[in-house]
């Protein structure tokens, strides 16, 4: 595995790689999630390219940037055993370069859901990604449901500008009780990691009505509201029950539907989705509270 800082390095090393190339942008702290990406990048390119950079401009002046948490050493020794074959790990001045002031913004999808709690975050995604694509190449991008919205936002920037053939969106990896698998859950102490189960916990609780015949959106929000209210240590943010892939919010019967959350537990703000028309198998099966 070779892991390159520089542009000029990225380059040289992008030269090298034969056939199809696969690319996971990641902010490191990797764990099973991360992992499960650069798998399926694997299975399905003849090379894979992972990044690692914690990106300034898609954090708010309020934001974790500088707590965020890093072990670059255990990530790339992760990466080696997956099989990446090249590893970006840019400074900020190789991402950024002196006197930048190029943006990329996409319109219509970002000012929603995370876009409206955090603005600028998505212009700061949006950059990075399109200058990581410019730089990587890839035929692939290879992203997680887990952060749907972006998922979302990024498909239609690699399709505008051409930057992928194809992105990749694969499914949230989970704790056996359900917790969704993010580098912020590192901030969790054990009690609120015990509480953060509520937020997988109200997602079943839509699932499970939904399965069950019930189409409202109204009663689905609340539903989900329901099973959060229960818990004093979540703090919501959002509850939305949107059209998938506008992100609009839905009204009346719905047939497709996205159900997003966004709960401060303690520390952390933890986002999650389902949606709600499609088999999720990590969130219906029985769930492990060892
Ligand atoms: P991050 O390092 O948080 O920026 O995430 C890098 C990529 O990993 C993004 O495409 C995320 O959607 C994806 N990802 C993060 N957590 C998970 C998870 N639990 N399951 C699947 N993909 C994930």
């Amino acid at each position: 595995m070779k892991v390159v800082t520089t542009r000029a390095e990225l380059r040289a090393a992008r030269a090298g790689l034969d056939g199809s190339v696969g690319f996971v942008p990641t902010m490191g702290y990797l764990h099973d999630g991360h992992l499960a990406l650069v798998a399926a990048a694997r299975e399905r390119c003849s090379a894979v390219v992972a990044s690692i950079f914690v990106n300034p401009t898609q954090f708010g002046p309020t934001e974790d940037l500088a707590a965020y948490p890093r072990d670059l050493d255990r990530d790339l020794a992760r990466l080696e055993a997956a099989g990446v074959d090249l590893v970006w790990t840019p400074a900020v001045e190789d991402v950024y370069p002196p006197g930048f002031a190029t943006y990329v913004d996409v319109e219509g999808l970002t000012g929603v859901l995370e876009g409206a709690s955090r603005p600028g975050h998505f212009r700061g995604v949006a950059t990075v990604v399109t200058i990581l694509l410019s730089l990587v190449r890839p035929q692939m991008m290879f992203v997680g449901r887990k952060d749907l919205q972006q998922s979302v936002v990024l498909r239609r920037l690699a399709a505008d500008l051409g930057l992928a053939d194809e992105v990749v969106v694969c499914p949230t990896v989970r704790e056996p009780d359900g917790l969704a698998l993010s580098s912020r859950n590192a901030y969790l102490d054990p009690e609120h990691r015990r509480a953060a189960l509520v937020v997988s916990t109200a997602l079943r609780a839509a699932r499970a009505a939904y399965r069950d015949g019930e189409r409202d959106a109204v009663t689905l929000r609340r539903i989900m509201h329901d099973v959060l209210a229960a818990e004093p240590r979540a703090e919501v943010d959002y509850v939305s029950l949107a059209d998938p892939d506008t992100l609009v919010e839905l009204d009346g019967e719905v047939t497709r539907a996205a159900a997003s959350l966004a709960v401060r537990v303690g520390v952390p703000r933890l986002i999650d989705n389902s949606l709600l028309h499609d088999p999720d198998p990590e969130l219906d099966r029985p769930m492990s509270t060892a």
